[in-house]
């Protein structure tokens, strides 16, 4: 077992009842106090436990110099996963409410203990490459039942690979920064040219992503027996997509301005050591996969995916509770899948899993299959009624893992919709 996984540990920080940051977790972010220089931190109940000054006390000790200190992870993630996890383990052992090392050090704490509500959360890493895959085999079919044929909703490569397209890495911003509904062009029913207006069905997207370490020289694959080895960590990912603009662009070519005017992501990366705990079977493939993407063991997790729509002034309602576990490719099959071909990756790119819809109407990842296409307008808590996203309108993404034993979670990537200019 991973020393900072385990469940009996407490910890000498207060940990308040449904805190998605026990100990158990030590997630990592970007953090700056006022106007102070963003530095790496580690969530812990309601606190932010700031790593460069811990190192700078000399508390940490498994690396050796102050790779927190910089204003984004890559230079930490860059060393790999063994220094991952011994900097949890470190920390683990740290703030446990046995060891008194640092709990009696009242001077010291001080200065490494800040209130989350007091810090602001910056982009966790400088992200280098975005890939958006589409391994969903629910939400697969919703599309290509709505946009196509529903005999054949499923082209015919997509039972074969996980399919995905690469991504605009400049547009992924942090939870909390407001986004600009787009303008583009449409095809509008019936209409035989496009027209150029603010979007009219602006939706989310359900995601999770994941964050790479340092991967292998180019020419060179990762098989899928080492993928995992390779996975920093994970964030809840809201993928913003303008359906009317996506429709009429995507062919042949694929995604393109529906869906890089933003993407937002939860400021706090869940290690895989973390989620280690909440390791699951995924769905059964049929047919067996190609030799490369086989696999053996449990390769997916579980972990709750709720959205919710809070508009103006009015109360939050949830839309949509799906699993990660309803993924039908798994991240070490997307990771062994990506650079089978010899494609390099880096430290802190980015590895979104595609709309995560489950089997259920209510599980699904996305507004255009929760209200069906517009023709299944949802009702919110407050009595009014969505399609898509209307301006104002402000969506939340959660995400937690629960075994019965200990309960963690991501945060929550929350963003509001502004009018279009
Ligand atoms: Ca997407």
């Amino acid at each position: 077992m991973i020393e900072a996984n385990n469940p009996q540990r407490r910890s000498f920080i207060e940990i308040p009842e449904g805190s998605d940051f026990p100990i158990q977790n030590l997630p990592f972010g970007i953090f700056s106090v006022g106007d102070d220089e963003q530095r790496a931190g580690v969530a812990l109940g309601e606190k932010v436990i700031d790593l460069s000054a811990l190192f700078e006390l000399g508390y940490l000790t498994s690396v050796d110099e102050n790779v927190f200190s910089y204003p984004m992870l890559n230079p930490f993630i860059a060393m790999g996963n063994a220094t991952t996890r011994a900097v949890r383990n470190e920390l683990a052992l740290l703030f446990d409410a046995e060891n008194p090392k640092l709990r009696e050090q009242k001077s010291d704490l001080e200065k490494v203990l800040f209130n989350q509500a007091d810090v602001t959360m910056h982009l966790p890493v400088e992200i280098g490459d975005y890939t958006d895959f589409y391994s969903s085999k629910e939400h697969a079919t919703n599309v290509g039942t709505m946009f196509r044929d529903p005999n054949n909703a499923l082209l015919p490569n997509w039972l074969h690979l996980p399919v995905g397209y690469h991504g605009r890495a400049s547009s992924i911003i942090p939870s909390g920064i407001p986004v600009r509904r787009p303008k583009g062009q449409s095809l509008p029913a019936e209409a035989e040219n496009p027209v150029f207006g603010p979007s009219k069905l602006m939706d989310f997207e359900l995601e999770m992503a994941f964050i790479s370490h340092q991967g292998k020289d180019l020419g060179e694959r990762i098989s899928i027996s080492e993928a995992e080895d390779y996975i920093f960590g994970m964030v809840i990912f809201n993928d913003w997509s303008a359906r009317d603009l996506q429709k009429w662009e995507y062919v042949p070519l694929g995604p393109f301005l529906a869906k890089n005017f933003a993407s937002s992501i939860s400021p706090w990366i869940v290690t895989l050591d973390a989620l280690e705990p909440y390791r699951v079977d995924g769905p059964v493939q049929e047919p067996t996969p190609l030799p490369y993407l086989q696999f053996e063991g449990k390769r997916s997790f579980d972990i709750n995916l709720e959205a919710y729509i809070t508009p103006e002034n009015s109360v939050a309602s949830k839309v949509c509770h799906s699993n990660f576990k309803f993924m039908y490719w798994n991240m070490a099959q997307q990771l062994a899948h990506h650079t089978i071909n010899g494609c390099n990756i880096n430290a802190g790119d980015f590895f979104a899993s595609g709309t995560i819809s489950g089997p259920t109407p209510d599980s699904y990842g996305s507004m255009l299959e929760l209200a069906w296409k517009g023709t299944k307008p949802l009702k919110l808590d407050d009595g009014s009624e969505r399609k898509f996203i209307q301006d104002h309108d402000t969506v939340t993404m959660k995400a937690y893992c629960d075994n019965g034993s200990v309960r963690m979670g991501f945060g929550e990537v929350s963003s509001k919709v502004l009018p279009a200019t």
